[in-house]
């Protein structure tokens, strides 16, 4: 049944989704907590890599979403297994390493495990933050094209820091979405699997689009939903998705992610690439391999 996967295009497609996540992290960054009207009177339009922004980045550099999707990464890579155990080992380092910045959420579930050895953080309605869906994509190349162990492996990650249903539902639906773009599907099947999202939780409904970009998962996902489906480039994508401004580097991540899985390496603009950090770029390129390689189709990538 493999044989209806083009391995190639499969491998450049998961490398470009991490690329894009840590691009729309490094652009979005600068103008997060901004306003729309406030980017527009700065910026006319914001399309560059430049960093400062509240956190005062170097250009390029990346925040938390992308370095907890590292960890999680690593983990997995380091063990050749999923093992929450050691994907929580690695967010508890990365938090006592004092990262430029860590959600609230994350680092109340993190602590937890640091106090406490928590692994599942207990169901809580209001943690339906965004910040377990901007760390879904290792999950995503290493269940690769499994769907079930997809929706373990996402809700598991999840649930270290964040146990919401609307929280679950959009990391697994976004995990779909992007299983279904790494192995090449068209926008109008994503835009299925994304309807499909909002028919059992009406409220992702992203049309008329609000215009709402905030950490709150929802929001998050709407503003994605809605550039990346309007989007015609993987930079139109990104560009919409920023300059709504507010959570901007997480929608932004995950922007990047999907659009970078969809129009793959050859769709991410040069200029954006080369702002970005060398050694960072040549470390998400090798964990995606690493990743794919011991997927459930690994073993007929090589
Ligand atoms: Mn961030
Ligand atoms: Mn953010």
């Amino acid at each position: 049944m493999f044989n209806s996967y083009n391995l190639d295009e499969i491998r450049d497609r998961g490398r470009a989704a991490f690329v894009g996540m840590a691009i729309g992290d490094a652009l979005g960054a600068t103008v997060e907590f901004m306003t729309a009207p406030e980017i527009a009177a700065k910026y006319g339009i914001f399309r560059d890599i430049i960093g400062g922004g509240w956190l005062r980045l170097k250009p390029g550099q990346v925040t938390d979403d992308t370095e907890m999707a590292l960890c999680i990464a690593r983990a997995i890579v380091k063990s050749q297994a999923w093992s929450l155990e050691a994907i929580a080992a690695n967010f508890a380092a990365w938090l006592k390493s004092r990262p430029v910045d860590c959600g609230d959420t994350c680092r109340k579930g993190i602590r937890s495990y640091m106090l406490h050895g928590t692994l599942e953080t207990p169901l809580n309605e209001w943690d339906a933050g965004n910040g377990a869906a901007m760390r879904i994509l290792p999950a995503v190349l290493f269940s690769l094209p499994d769907e079930q162990l997809l929706k373990k492996y996402a809700i598991e990650q999840a649930h270290i820091t964040h146990n919401n249903p609307v929280s679950d539902a959009a990391c697994v639906c976004l995990g779909q979405m992007l299983h279904l773009a790494i192995c090449g599907a068209e926008k109008s099947r994503l835009r299925r699997q994304a309807d499909g999202l909002v028919a059992r939780f009406p409220t992702f409904a992203f049309e008329p689009y609000r215009g709402l970009a905030t950490g709150y998962v929802v929001d998050t996902m709407q503003t994605v939903f809605h550039w990346f489906f309007r989007g015609k480039s993987f930079e139109e994508c990104l560009t919409g998705t920023v300059n709504q401004g507010a959570d901007a580097d997480t929608t932004g991540a995950i922007c990047g992610m999907l659009a970078g899985a969809y129009y793959g390496m050859d769709g991410i603009p040069r200029r954006w690439i080369k702002k970005m950090d060398k050694a960072v770029i040549a470390e998400i390129e090798q964990l995606a391999d690493k990743l794919l390689e011991a997927c459930p189709l690994g073993g007929n990538y090589r």
